[in-house]
């Protein structure tokens, strides 16, 4: 017989990346690697997960606390989740127990048994419909529950209960006894969708696109582009329904649910399976259902942002992303993972297509593409025969501009009105001036605890700073020189919906960005008015651009369509012209041409001249070929190590020792370059002072073997412990 392990290896949420050694007591049941197991840390209790069993330990006996509890026998994290989860650990350069905790949904975080809940509720039995509450008059509560039951459709569950009276249950289980009410368990699962309906006949290149998917055996990556409205939305039900209809699942990652329910509420249609949406708006209690009605391995769809990526689906059959150049799918702090590329990796570890959609697809899978890792699947028509809007450019040197609008795009704005049409102004902007000035001195205000400008919100009468929420109330006087004379430079969107109010005092304007929108149901109220064609005129931020369908807007307008053009952030050029032609892509999609007014500085940029003629392979082949020469991703790989202190310079001092240890074990590694340390490009914010290391190799492989050797030796530094450091493995940001 096989020794029993007497030593179970678990991976602790805490953030210090190796296997903590527990004893197994003999009064305990052997857990599955996977499984979840409570065990002391320090002072406090957790959930950690198995990851190995072994009969001794490296450490003495006397230094090993026996487990507290077993939580699970088996697995809440199938085999190839788990080591989805220790590659991507691995990867990232994050501690382990923290990528799995990340994984768990929030109750199984915190230990609660991993069995789907059962919502219990109370119905009136046939002899309890008919008995007078009177009779209970010595039993109040029972009298007044009894009463409720009849007067409320027979049911109530225990939210309802709870509201009736705090002595509830006791009475409950005296109506039961009397058989007057019988109580009711019921597994709470969305519902399957219903009856699917079909959609529109696929066109030939549509129809194409899926069956490539479709014929695909074992892995392999496809990305599916094609300008916005080619019908890029509708092969993805096709290559769905295959997998459902063989039994398996499917993931598709979306970058926010909650503006796109559009996509969310069309897939639902088509799909007879359940389709289970993960976001942010749901209860701890809907996402521990649907996680483990996922792990079931019954045939669904699982729609959700980023951290769906870690859904158990043991019958995984497919994997879509869909806009895979946006960039939520890196998350910026703490795990810095990216969803699109670990979904490359799970299909590839599983054996299963995945398909990467965008109208922009981004350079690192166009790259992709052009070195043959990626099938290009390409759709060059729009679907249901619209037309791509006609895209001119407005030089901002030619104009006059009063409050971010130039005279052609005014005039263009009154047309529409005229012929009962819909404009919308895209402005990465919000508030209402980005800059406060002094007219006589020259001050400006700045955030007190950021290298920032303070942003002004006239409708709110303050200041806030958009990098850490610093806010003040609007200065009435300048603090140099004492002078009232105080103007706003540059303008947000706050400043260009009171301007259009002014210019055309009959069009009904609405706002949208995060100000007007952080009300729960706002955003959803403001589309909803602009489909119902109740607003002429929409002003808004990068929100707009993502996935709807405007069809009465016919123009839209891209007010300060410069910025990142020349910004420190090499990716810059690629963002703007993937913002401008998402937003351009909302315009005239139905019968209606549209018309798209680009006000630049800059005319002759190749960004420009590309959207001109809604040329983004020409822009992609361009740009990538500066990258090469200038030895930026995709043709390398960057790390960016960043490190804040409170105290100035410490952090930079801290990554100059990190350099120069980096430098010395660099020499065994060929083709891995670090960088000098340097002050972030915003170097203080939020009070602390930031800097930032960048390392750039030419291949991963020999990138990792350094860091595996490097980062040891950085936390074993005495300064680790006095700034707050962090890795970021392929960084989105380069702040
Ligand atoms: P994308 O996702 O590429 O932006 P969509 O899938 O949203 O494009 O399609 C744009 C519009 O064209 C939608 O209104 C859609 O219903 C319609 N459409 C897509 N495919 C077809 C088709 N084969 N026949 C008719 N209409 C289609
Ligand atoms: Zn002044
Ligand atoms: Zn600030």
């Amino acid at each position: 017989m096989p020794k029993r392990p007497t030593i179970i290896k678990v991976a602790m949420p805490v953030p210090l990346d190796r296997l903590f050694d527990y004893r197994l007591p003999a009064d305990l049941p052997i857990p599955d690697i996977g499984a979840r197991v409570s065990a002391q840390f320090g002072s406090r209790r957790m959930t950690g997960v198995v990851l190995a069993l072994a009969e001794n330990s490296e450490l003495p006996a006397s230094k090993l606390k026996n487990l507290v509890a077993v939580i699970d026998t088996t697995a809440v994290l199938p085999t190839s989740l788990l080591e989805l989860l220790r590659w991507t650990a691995g990867y990232y350069h994050y501690p382990v127990g923290e990528v799995l905790a990340a994984a768990l949904p929030a109750t199984l975080r915190s230990g609660k048994p991993a069995e789907i809940e059962t919502t219990v509720s109370w119905r009136l039995t046939e002899p309890g419909r008919g008995s007078d509450p009177q009779q209970l008059k010595r039993a109040p509560v029972q009298q007044q529950l009894l009463q409720q039951l009849q007067e409320s459709g027979e049911i109530l569950n225990r939210e309802q209960l709870e509201e009736l009276s705090a002595n509830w249950r006791n009475a409950m289980r005296g109506l039961v006894d009397k058989g007057l009410v019988e109580e009711l368990r019921e597994t709470v699962k969305p519902k399957p969708a219903g009856e699917p309906v079909g959609g529109p006949t696929l066109n030939p290149e549509q129809a194409a696109a899926a069956e490539s998917i479709n014929a695909a055996n074992g892995y392999q990556a496809f990305l599916l582009s094609g300008v916005t409205g080619s019908g890029k939305t509708e092969v993805y039900p096709a290559a769905i329904d295959r997998q459902l209809a063989a039994g398996k699942q499917v993931l598709m990652l979306v970058p926010e649910i909650g503006l796109t329910p559009q996509l969310v509420a069309r897939l639902q249609q088509r799909i007879a399976q359940p389709v289970l949406a993960l976001h942010s708006g749901l209860s701890d209690g809907q996402r521990h259902n649907a996680w483990l009605q996922a792990a079931t391995g019954e045939p669904l769809v699982v729609l959700g942002t980023r951290s769906a990526i870690f859904t158990p689906l043991p019958r995984l059959g497919l994997v879509i992303v869909d806009e895979e150049h946006d960039r939520s799918f890196k998350q910026q702090d703490g795990f810095r993972y990216h969803a699109r590329d670990i979904a490359v990796m799970r299909a590839s570890r599983e054996r299963v297509p995945v398909v990467l959609g965008s109208a922009t697809p981004s350079l690192e899978s166009m790259h992709n593409v052009a070195s043959g890792n990626y099938s290009l699947l390409d759709l060059t028509i729009r679907a249901g025969g619209a037309q791509l809007p006609r895209i001119g450019l407005i030089d901002m040197k030619q104009h006059s501009v009063h409050d971010g609008l130039s005279p052609p795009l005014v005039t263009a704005i009154g047309e529409r009105l005229d012929r009962g049409e819909q404009s919308l102004l895209f402005l990465n902007r919000r508030g209402y001036a980005p800059v406060i000035m002094c007219r006589d001195c020259g001050w400006i205000q700045h955030c007190p605890r950021c290298d920032a400008h303070m942003i002004m919100h006239r409708q709110k009468n303050l200041s806030r700073c958009h990098h850490c929420g610093s806010e003040t109330p609007l200065p009435t006087a300048c603090p140099g020189c004492e002078s009232t004379n105080l103007k706003p430079v540059g303008e947000g969107t706050e400043r260009v919906e009171q301007a259009l109010a002014k210019l055309f005092p009959a069009a009904r304007i609405d706002r949208i960005d995060r100000d007007t929108t952080a009300r729960k149901g706002a955003l959803e109220q403001k589309l909803k008015a602009i489909h119902d064609h109740q607003v002429d005129i929409v002003v808004g931020t990068q929100m707009l651009s993502k996935g709807h369908d405007f069809p009465m807007i016919t123009l839209v307008g891209v007010l300060n369509a410069d910025q990142g053009l020349y910004g420190v952030d090499f990716r810059g050029p690629e963002h703007l012209i993937q913002q401008v032609m998402q937003v351009s892509g909302r315009a005239g999609r139905a019968e209606h041409e549209g018309e798209v007014l680009i006000q630049t500085w800059h005319p002759q940029h190749p960004v420009f001249q590309a959207l001109m003629t809604h040329d983004y392979g020409q822009f992609v082949e361009a740009a990538l070929h500066e990258r090469q020469a200038a030895g930026f991703p995709p043709y390398t790989n960057f790390v960016l190590l960043r490190a804040e202190s409170t105290a100035p310079v410490k952090a930079l001092a801290f990554l100059d020792q990190v350099a120069k240890i980096g430098t010395g074990l660099a020499a065994q590694y060929k083709g891995v370059q670090i960088f000098d340390a340097i002050s972030a490009p915003m170097e203080k914010r939020a009070g602390r002072y930031r800097a930032q290391l960048l390392v750039s190799a030419n291949g991963r492989g020999l990138l990792h073997q350094l860091l595996n050797h490097w980062l040891p030796r950085i936390e074993n530094l005495p300064d680790a412990r006095k700034v707050r450091w962090s890795v970021d493995v392929d960084p989105v940001d380069m702040y």
